[in-house]
Parts: C-alpha cells; sequence; structure tokens
C-alpha cells in the first residue's frame, strides 16, 4: 500500500522536536530504524525529520530524559478526516484484500 494512499509525507508536520536542555545522551533515540537521528559530536539531531513514521512516539518513550516531542496528535486526527485519508485507506486495504475476513 502506498504511504497513506499518496498524500505527500512533507506535507504533515509529524517529526520529533528534542529539548537540548533536557537531553542526558542515553542515545536511545539512534534506536530508531527510519534513520530519523543523526549523531553529531555528542549529541542526536533530527536529520530526517520527514522519515518519521507519522503518528509514531516510541523514541519519546525510550528517551531517558523525556526530552522528545510531538505534535498533537488530535491535529493529525483532524488532517486524516480534512484530507479523506481514512476513506482512502480504506479503500486500498479493501482493494488489497486486507480487509476480509478469513476463519
Ligand atoms: S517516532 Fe518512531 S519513526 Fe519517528 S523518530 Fe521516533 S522512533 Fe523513529
Ligand atoms: S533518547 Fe532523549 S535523552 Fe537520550 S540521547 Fe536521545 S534525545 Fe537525548
Amino acid at each position: 500500500m502506498a504511504w497513506f494512499a499518496e498524500y505527500p509525507r512533507e506535507k504533515i508536520e509529524w517529526y520529533p522536536t528534542i529539548d537540548s536542555e533536557k537531553c542526558v545522551k542515553c542515545g536511545m533515540c539512534m534506536n530508531c530504524g527510519q534513520k530519523v537521528y543523526k549523531w553529531t559530536g555528542d549529541v542526536p539531531i533530527v536529520a530526517n525529520p520527514y522519515k518519521c513514521v507519522v503518528g509514531c512516539t516510541t523514541c519519546a518513550t525510550l528517551c531517558q530524559g523525556k526530552a522528545i516531542s510531538f505534535p498533537d496528535k488530535e491535529a493529525l486526527r483532524e488532517l486524516y478526516k480534512k484530507e479523506g485519508i481514512w476513506a482512502k485507506v480504506k479503500k486500498e486495504l479493501t482493494e488489497e484484500g486486507r480487509l476480509e475476513v478469513t476463519d
């Protein structure tokens, strides 16, 4: 399935922000498989923000310093609604047979 029914990723403002005052340099954010972060010197930076999986907050959960934050999830849900993304994704899943009930 195309990502969010072809909706352009760059138009979705969902990515982590690091509060450098809180960062304790634990390195847990580097566990992200999407290569969103890059370790530079002795601190992480958000190098590839649009590679972040929309809606994911795993790195914030792991972050020992509670230094990572994300935009409001409700704003994301508003976007899904406004752009008809739920309906488009459901249509694609149906076409792919992934919503069929199998016993
Ligand atoms: S939210 Fe998920 S995908 Fe995004 S940077 Fe964190 S771990 Fe990676
Ligand atoms: S997980 Fe949090 S505290 Fe640890 S290095 Fe990354 S931003 Fe800093």
